[in-house]
């Protein structure tokens, strides 16, 4: 049961724990070789410097894959293989650096070990950078913090050999459900653990549900009903917009300009099936894409993160508390409300089944 029927992912997540470019050839041409150089930018592109003023990395949670309705399963590999197909092409495609967090348990399927490891060898061969997700997935609202500890260390055994061997550090940390805590000191604790430990929260500033449209798609697919899932796809790809709307205008309230976004989106098969069109819309916004690194260089992200609480919600409302202002995250935009019905539905038959 969810305690808020009418409101969506922040509180969801809490409870469903139980529960932009410059030349098209120069896109093909990189994107036909191998790992692609991405701050070497074009000279036309640096000459017009401030120009580009939106940017936004990229973040892709629960790899090898989040599936329909039980998303912490460790779900089909044919299916895994598929997202992991079409979305770092696509990423790369669009010259859009991304940082993937992983999910170590999903490794773990007698006889498929090597298959599903070599699902993050694509992330890491394309150029793209890992981060650790906890093993599990786990949900710090319902763990102690020598839980989340064990969990960390235990998610980052395969994720940081694999990067070794590429010559990169593990460094960044993205937390399930972006539940930071519970309480001040569970959440400055872990916070230790994780500073002491090497690694770099990877904070949220655009916010996604897109795992409840995912659902939605997933049951249309499976009914064949070929016009709900295209509802589906068109509703998921404006309300991405409408989250950007959002959250530019939030920025630009509390820190007096926009600043570059980190997005959130799933490992899953609604982004296998839109991220290329997600990501043109986004560069029809005006936006660069630019590496979790360049977006967390910007003054920002330096305001401490003073909220404490179960929700799971964007660093631009986190940071408000900072300000002396309240983490007002309840007018956040919803995703439409039969998407959050339908997603409901599903989720209440999978955790009956
Ligand atoms: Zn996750």
């Amino acid at each position: 049961m969810l305690s808020k029927p009418t409101n969506r992912s922040k509180n969801d997540r809490d409870n469903l724990a139980k529960k932009r470019l410059t030349c098209s050839f120069l896109v093909l041409l990189f994107g036909a070789t191998g790992a692609v150089d991405w701050t070497s930018k074009p000279e036309s592109e640096i000459a017009r410097g401030d120009q580009f003023e939106r940017r936004v990395a990229i973040t892709v949670d629960d790899l090898p894959g989040a599936i329909p309705a039980r998303p912490t399963a460790n779900g089909e590999l044919r299916e895994l293989e598929r997202y992991n197909e079409a979305i770092p092409a696509i990423l790369k495609a669009h010259r859009a650096p991304a940082t993937g967090f992983v999910n170590e348990k999903k490794l773990h399927v007698a006889g498929e070990r090597d298959a599903r490891v070599a699902l993050l060898q694509k992330w890491i061969d394309a150029g793209f950078e890992l981060g650790n997700h906890t093993y599990a997935h786990v949900n710090f609202n319902q763990v102690s913090v020598a839980e989340m500890e064990d969990d960390t260390i235990r998610g980052e055994v395969v994720t940081r050999s694999l990067l070794m061997a590429a010559g990169k550090p593990e460094r960044y940390f993205r937390y399930p459900y972006l539940a930071t805590g519970p309480t001040q000191e569970r959440k400055e604790t872990f916070e230790a653990f994780l500073k002491s430990r090497g690694y770099r929260n990877a904070p949220v500033t655009v916010d996604n549900a897109d795992y409840m449209f995912n659902d939605v798609l997933h049951e249309a697919l499976a009914q064949k009903d070929a016009k709900l899932a295209e509802q589906t796809k068109r509703e998921y790809l404006q309300f991405v917009q409408t989250e950007f709307a959002y959250f530019e205008e939030a920025a630009k309230k509390l820190f007096g300009r926009e600043i570059p976004q980190v997005f959130l989106m799933h490992d899953n098969q609604i982004n296998s099936e839109t991220l290329d069109e997600l990501l043109g819309l986004l560069q029809k916004r005006g936006y660069q894409f630019v590496s979790l690194d360049e977006a967390l260089a910007d003054s920002a992200y330096a305001t401490p993160d003073r909220f404490v609480g179960t929700a799971g919600i964007s660093w631009i409302e986190r940071w408000r508390v900072f300000f002396g202002q309240k983490a007002d995250y309840e007018r956040d935009p919803d995703p439409p409300e039969w998407v959050m019905k339908r997603f409901r539905e599903i989720r209440g038959a999978a955790a009956n089944q």
